[in-house]
C-alpha cells in the first residue's frame, strides 16, 4: 500500500485510497500530508504544556490553523509548500521546547511526534514515504480507536479552516486553538478508551459549532447580515475574475482593487452566498455567480475564459487548457498555479497580477442565464418568522427538509435532485453548502412568497 487516506466521501470503494487519491492526490503527497499532521501533533503536545503554564507562543495558533487547513481534501496539492511547512513546524516545535525547558517544564516523556528530527528535504520525503507505520493513519491498529482519532482530526481540520477565515477578519477566540491542541495531542494518547474518544468527538462537534458562530460573527459584523437577494447567473461582456472558496476578506480586497479597471468579478461554488451580504452590493462590477458545484469546474473553468482565484479548498486537478490562469491564496496550492502571498500586517493582499491577467483575456462564455434567490441566513429567517409561522399554522407549509453539505460527482447523488422535484408543493427545503446546486435552479416555486428552497 503506497498510501492510505479515507478522509472524504470520495474514497475508493468507501474504504480508502491506497494507490492514488480519487481527488488527484498522489501517494507521496498523501504521505507528506500525513507527516504534516504528525508534525502538528508533536507541536500540539508541547503546545498543551505551554497552555498549562499560560505561556502564549506567538504565531502558534495561526501556524496550526494553516497546517490543518492545508490537508483538507482538495485544498493543497503543492509538495513544496508541505516541505516548507513541515520544516517551519519542526523549528517552531523545537523553539517551544527550548522555552519550556528554560521555564522548568518537564519534557522527559514526549512522544516521537514531538521529538523526531530530519536534516534535509530528502529526509522529510524519506520519512513520509517509509515511516508510514508510525506516521500514517494505519499507525493506530485498533479500528475503533483509529476511526475516532481520525474523526476528531477531520473535525479539527474543518474547524481550522473556519477559524482562519474568522481570524482574517480579526475575530478569534483563544479557547478554540487551545481546544485544537488538546484534542490533537489526545489522538496520540494510548491511555484513552473508545468511550473517552467518543466524548472527545462530541466535544469536537461542540467546538465546531463555536467556530461556526465565530465565523458568522466575523462575517456579519464586517459585511452585515445576509438578506434575500436575487443573484444573476448569466454573464456580461467584460473580462472577469472568478472567485471560489469562502474567504470574504479576499473577495472584498479583490473587489476594491478591480473597481474602475473594467474587470468584472463573479463567484463560484460556495462563494455564492457572498452576494447576500449588504456590503458587497455596492460593487457594480460584482456581476453574479458562474457555474455550479466544485466537481463541474473542469468544463466550467474552461468556458469562463478569465483567471480563477481559489481562496479555500475544492481544487480539482486542472485541464491544461486553463491551468495557466488559476491562482491560489491562503492555505490552498497546486503545483504550477500562481500563489498570491498572505497579507503583511494589515496591508491588503496584492491582486494586481491576476487583475492584469484578466484584462488580457476574453469575457466569460455564458453557460446559463436568469437568477437564483438566496440569503436566508438566521437574521433574515427571523425577520420572516411571522410569515413562516403563519404559513405553518395555516397548513400552507407542512414540512421542512434540511438538505445541506457538499455536492459530489457520483451519479447516485442525483437522488437529491429527484427528491427535491418529488416533494409536495407544501414543503420547504432548507439548504446550505454546495449541495444546493442539486436543486437551486429547479424553479420549485414559492409558498405565500417564501421560496421553496431557502438557501441559508
Ligand atoms: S482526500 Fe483524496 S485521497 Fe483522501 S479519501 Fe478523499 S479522495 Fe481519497
Amino acid at each position: 500500500m503506497s498510501m492510505f487516506c479515507y478522509q472524504c466521501q470520495e474514497t475508493v470503494g468507501g474504504k480508502g485510497c491506497t494507490k492514488v487519491g480519487v481527488c488527484g492526490k498522489t501517494a507521496d503527497l498523501a504521505n507528506l500530508q500525513d507527516l504534516m499532521i504528525y508534525t502538528l501533533k508533536g507541536i500540539a503536545e508541547v503546545g498543551v504544556k505551554a497552555d498549562e503554564i499560560g505561556y502564549e507562543v506567538p504565531g502558534l495558533d495561526r501556524f496550526m490553523m494553516d497546517g490543518l487547513f492545508m490537508t483538507i481534501t482538495n485544498a493543497n496539492f503543492d509538495k513544496e509548500r508541505f516541505l516548507k511547512k513541515i520544516k517551519e513546524g519542526l523549528k517552531l516545535r523545537d523553539e517551544i521546547k527550548e522555552n519550556l525547558k528554560e521555564k522548568g517544564v518537564d519534557l522527559s516523556h514526549l512522544k516521537d511526534a514531538a521529538t523526531f528530527s530530519v536534516n534535509s528535504d530528502d529526509d522529510i520525503v524519506y520519512k513520509a514515504n517509509n515511516d508510514k507505520e508510525r506516521v500514517g493513519v494505519l499507525a493506530t491498529k485498533d479500528e475503533d480507536i483509529r476511526s475516532l482519532r481520525e474523526l476528531i482530526t477531520y473535525g479539527l481540520k474543518g474547524m481550522a479552516a473556519y477559524a482562519e477565515h474568522a481570524d482574517n477578519l480579526g475575530y478569534n477566540d483563544p479557547e478554540i486553538p487551545k481546544f485544537m491542541r488538546r484534542a490533537l495531542a489526545a489522538t496520540m494518547d494510548d491511555s484513552l478508551t473508545v468511550e473517552d474518544l467518543i466524548k472527545l468527538t462530541m466535544e469536537t462537534g461542540e467546538y465546531g459549532v463555536k467556530v461556526m458562530a465565530l465565523l458568522d460573527k466575523a462575517n456579519t459584523s464586517t459585511y452585515g447580515n445576509p438578506e434575500i437577494t436575487e443573484v444573476n447567473i448569466g454573464t456580461r461582456n467584460n473580462p472577469a475574475i472568478l472567485v471560489s472558496g469562502h474567504d470574504l476578506r479576499d473577495l472584498e480586497e479583490l473587489l476594491e482593487q478591480t473597481k474602475g479597471t473594467g474587470v468584472d468579478v463573479y463567484t463560484h461554488g460556495e462563494m455564492l452566498p457572498a452576494h447576500y451580504y449588504p456590503a458587497f452590493k455596492k460593487y457594480d462590477h460584482f456581476v453574479g455567480n458562474y457555474g455550479n458545484a466544485w466537481w463541474k469546474q473542469k468544463e466550467e473553468f474552461e468556458k469562463f475564459n478569465g483567471p480563477i482565484l481559489f481562496t479555500t479548498n475544492c481544487i480539482v486537478p486542472p485541464k491544461e487548457s486553463y491551468a495557466d490562469r488559476v491562482y491560489t491564496t491562503n492555505s490552498t496550492g497546486y503545483p504550477g498555479f500562481k500563489h498570491i502571498p498572505d497579507r503583511v500586517g494589515d496591508e491588503p493582499k496584492d491582486f494586481s497580477e491576476i487583475i492584469e491577467h484578466a484584462k488580457r483575456l476574453p469575457a466569460p462564455t455564458q453557460i446559463e442565464s436568469g437568477k437564483i434567490v438566496g440569503g436566508f441566513a438566521h437574521a433574515q429567517v427571523f425577520a420572516l418568522a411571522d410569515k413562516i409561522v403563519e404559513a405553518v399554522k395555516s397548513g400552507a407549509i407542512k414540512k421542512f427538509f434540511v438538505m445541506a453539505g457538499c455536492d459530489g460527482r457520483m451519479k447516485q447523488r442525483n437522488y437529491y435532485t429527484e427528491f427535491a422535484k418529488a416533494l409536495p408543493k407544501d414543503t420547504v427545503i432548507l439548504t446550505a453548502g454546495c449541495a444546493k446546486y442539486k436543486y437551486n435552479k429547479l424553479n420549485l416555486g414559492d409558498i405565500n412568497g417564501i421560496t421553496s428552497v431557502l438557501d441559508a
